[in-house]
């Protein structure tokens, strides 16, 4: 399963590349990082009457069941996390809800805030790290202080990687709850293809903030399509092509950095919040509303064009983290 491991691995990454995304190589991991062990297929048996589990060349553990799982069981994963042992059971079942009537939505991911979608509401970044930053620094400074190996090291090391384990949790739990919302709320769900836009980048994504928010999207996305599948929503990929630069107004293209953060057209007057208007577009492309571009008579004839008008600023609704995070804890997958 190791050897498998590597081997898919590697395979991943060579799919990473092709998709356009800037890869690394793959790190020598030693005994004291690896945290998993595989069954696949064979090897194990659950009994779950008795909570025990008996794996081959191992033996027979007691465990304890926190959720019920049901359907074909095709593998089980050991791992150690922050000194504790999980086993997590692998099951396949059969899903499939009619697709459900209702409401739509475009949601676009920012920088500045987690999200921002089409209907004005705006998801403020957790800022989950931060919160554990200092109690982090001082578990690291007390991990250095201690000898290489020895019963302390390694105490401190497995303090720290609750920590981590922690915000790790903490970070899944919003966006599990997040994407809970949105699938609920809403029948059909537009968001920007990820793949095409990085594509588009040539893989140029640099900086740690932005891999960071690189992962967490993937991984909203990837959670608002498990959970829209078994919900009967459709969640729509839109080509991300121009969907910040045009006006969701008028349809004009209004050409501004990534560091204006405000959208205003010039030809319909039309001012918003640079990720609101993004959102509003995916929603448009997303339920194939298209409309005609007016670059062209913006130019030849600035204001003067039939609809000119200035239309308000949208008041956005704002939620915050603890919001998002005070819902009921969401079952995992
Ligand atoms: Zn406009």
């Amino acid at each position: 399963m190791v050897n498998y491991t590597l081997w898919s691995n590697i395979r991943a990454l060579a799919q990473t590349k092709k998709k356009g995304r800037k890869i690394g190589k793959l790190r020598f991991k030693s005994a004291f990082r690896y945290r998993t062990l595989n069954y696949n297929q064979s090897g194990f048996k659950i009994d779950r009457e008795h909570e025990f589990i008996t794996f081959s060349k191992i033996g027979a553990l007691p465990f304890r069941m926190h959720r019920p799982y049901s359907g074909d069981v095709k593998g089980v994963l050991i791992t150690r996390s922050g000194g504790e042992w999980y086993v997590i059971i692998q099951a396949e079942q059969k899903v499939s809800e009619p697709k459900r009537e209702g409401r739509s939505v475009g949601i676009d991911v920012g920088l500045n805030s987690f999200a921002v979608d089409s209907d004005g509401t705006v998801i403020e970044n957790p800022r989950l790290f931060e919160q554990s930053r200092d109690r982090i620094k001082k578990l690291q400074q007390s991990g250095t202080r201690k000898k290489r190996f020895s019963r302390n090291w390694k105490t401190a090391k497995s303090r720290l990687e609750k920590v981590y384990d922690h915000i790790t949790n903490q970070k899944k739990d919003f966006l599990h709850k997040l994407s809970r919302q949105y699938v609920d709320a809403y029948a059909t769900i537009c968001v920007e293809d990820l793949n095409i836009k990085y594509l588009k980048e040539n893989g140029k994504s640099t900086g740690l903030r932005r891999s960071i928010h690189d992962a967490s999207w993937g991984r909203f996305y990837s959670y608002l399509a498990y959970k829209a599948e078994s919900a009967g929503t459709n969640l729509i990929k839109v080509d991300p092509r121009d969907t910040t630069q045009m006006c969701s107004n008028c349809g004009s293209i209004v050409k501004k950095t990534l560091s204006e953060r405000v959208h205003e057209c010039p030809c319909c007057g039309f001012v918003a919040d640079r990720d609101y208007n993004a959102a509003v577009n995916i929603h448009r492309v997303g339920m194939e509303q298209p409309f005609e571009p007016v670059e062209m008579l913006c130019i030849s004839q600035p204001g003067k064009f039939p609809i000119c008008r200035a239309v308000e600023t949208m008041p956005l609704h704002r939620i915050s983290v603890m919001q998002v995070l005070s819902m009921k804890q969401e079952a995992p997958p």
